[in-house]
């Protein structure tokens, strides 16, 4: 998936202008592309659809190519598929214990997952204890009980009992006695949907009212997954998918579809056999990973930049203006403050660098300057002859400074405005202007 989408991308990273030819051309490699990695056809078609009236109605985003603007598009749509920004969170439990209960096929990875999702409970400080409903197979208890042991924390065994349900029962009773905050599920599995297996979970899953049912879902399986997860669904009913195995080469495609066919979230995924290979679903890690683009950072610099050059160069018109106020060297202060510290900063700007190897600057300097224009007044900033020895009192007693320091920053700003004067008259060009104080 990620080679045919960086051919894609880099046609369209090339391409100078994005008509609908070279649109639909990019849009019908990408269909492919998500079909041969198990994107659900019908996620595939409304996200075809969606990108291209996204496009078609869409101006150039500011500081980027069209073909950059389309990547940038598709980038944001499959965020937005994968459920926003932000990793969903787990249940909190709030009547403790909150039981996870771990549901899936056989080898997509339950018990591995009981075991790391017992080790990230327990790292935020929550007293975890793990369980095993394969009343069936002790084999799997001890394989859980296992990695239990590996992280320390207490795995609830009872080999005597045989009934599925009642074991369930005994385990929750012990947990709720000792103050457990959540007691994690590992539940049988099978190589195929069978309906006994169906009606176990559904009757665990209402005698012990979970806090969450998740559905682990092995990446490697591609669009089987969501079929299986689909039926999971529909018996038992899920509040969520752990994606296993996505250290593999399976890109995550099927992340696409588990959104758009379940409407449930991926709460995790798991990236690796050992204990702490666990990773909260973090939506743009994956939209990066299925959709190749590694540098999408670069775009999203890009963007930012030419949002400060926009700001800069408003700045620049006020200057040239000379209406360039005591609220606007603030700003600007700002916008220094934002781009980092300051020796950094002017590292990066070519020939002073060197030049300004040994200075040490003063950020003191600029937080108390934006302290003092904090305390005047909206109208003492715009009209600074206004401010008299009275007001220069009240600013510097606001600011924690002297009537010395806010009178020095009035006559910096007053020859910065000299200055500027100046330049406008020599170029009509704006710059930035700020100089060090
Ligand atoms: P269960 O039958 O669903 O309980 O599956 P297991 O937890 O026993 O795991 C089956 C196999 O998948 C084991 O060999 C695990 O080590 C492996 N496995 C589980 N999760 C991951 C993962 O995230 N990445 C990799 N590479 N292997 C995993
Ligand atoms: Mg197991």
């Amino acid at each position: 998936l990620t080679e045919k989408f960086s051919s894609v991308i880099d046609k369209l990273r090339k391409a100078k202008k994005i008509d609908e030819k070279t649109l639909d051309e990019a849009l019908k490699d990408i269909r492919t592309a998500l079909l041969e990695a198990d994107v659900n056809v019908d996620v595939v078609k409304k996200f075809i659809a969606d990108i291209k009236q996204k496009v078609l109605g869409q101006e150039l985003i500011k500081g980027l190519s069209a073909g950059e603007t389309v990547i940038k598009l598709i980038y944001d749509e499959t965020i937005n598929i994968l459920g926003g920004e932000e990793p969903p969170t787990l249940a909190k439990p709030d009547k403790p214990p909150a039981i996870i209960m771990l549901v899936g096929l056989q080898g997509t990875g339950k018990t591995t997952t009981a075991g790391k999702l017992a080790k990230y409970l327990k790292s935020k400080g929550y007293r975890v204890g793990v369980a095993s409903t394969d009343v069936r197979r002790p084999a799997a208890a001890k394989q859980l009980c296992t990695l239990a042991q590996s992280i320390d924390v207490p795995c609830f065994v009872d080999e005597q009992e045989k009934d599925a349900l009642k074991l369930t029962e005994k385990v929750i009773e012990d947990a709720k006695k000792q103050g457990f905050s959540y007691i994690i599920l590992d539940t049988a599995g099978r190589l195929h949907i069978d309906q006994e297996l169906m009606e176990e979970l559904k009757q665990i899953k209402e005698k012990v009212k979970p806090a969450e049912v998740l559905y682990v879902a092995d990446a490697m399986q591609g669009q089987e997954a969501i079929t299986t997860a689909e039926e999971f669904h529909k018996a038992v009913g899920l509040t969520g998918v752990i994606l296993t195995k996505l250290d593999g080469d399976a890109k995550g495609g099927i992340a696409l579809s588990v959104r758009q066919v379940l409407g449930i979230p991926i709460k995790f995924v798991g990236t690796g056999e050992k204990i702490e290979d666990l990773d909260l679903f973090y939506p743009d890690r994956i939209a990066q990973r299925i959709l190749g683009l590694g540098d999408i950072q670069t775009l999203i610099e890009k963007m930012q930049a030419a949002i400060d050059e926009d700001k800069a160069k408003q700045m620049a018109e006020k200057v040239m203006n000379a209406e360039f106020t005591l609220e606007d060297l603030r700003e600007q202060i700002r916008m220094i403050r934002n781009l980092g510290p300051m020796e950094q900063i002017l590292k990066m700007i070519p020939g002073i660098g060197s030049q300004l190897k040994n200075i040490k600057v003063d950020e003191k300097q600029f937080i108390k300057i934006e302290a003092i224009i904090n305390s005047m007044t909206p109208e003492e900033r715009m009209k600074p002859h206004i401010i008299n020895g009275s007001r220069k009192r009240r600013i510097a007693k606001g600011s924690g400074t002297t009537i010395l320091d806010v009178n020095k920053v009035l006559k910096q700003y007053e020859e910065m405005k000299k200055m500027m004067k100046k330049m406008k008259k020599m170029t009509k060009s704006g710059g930035f202007p700020f100089r060090l104080p």
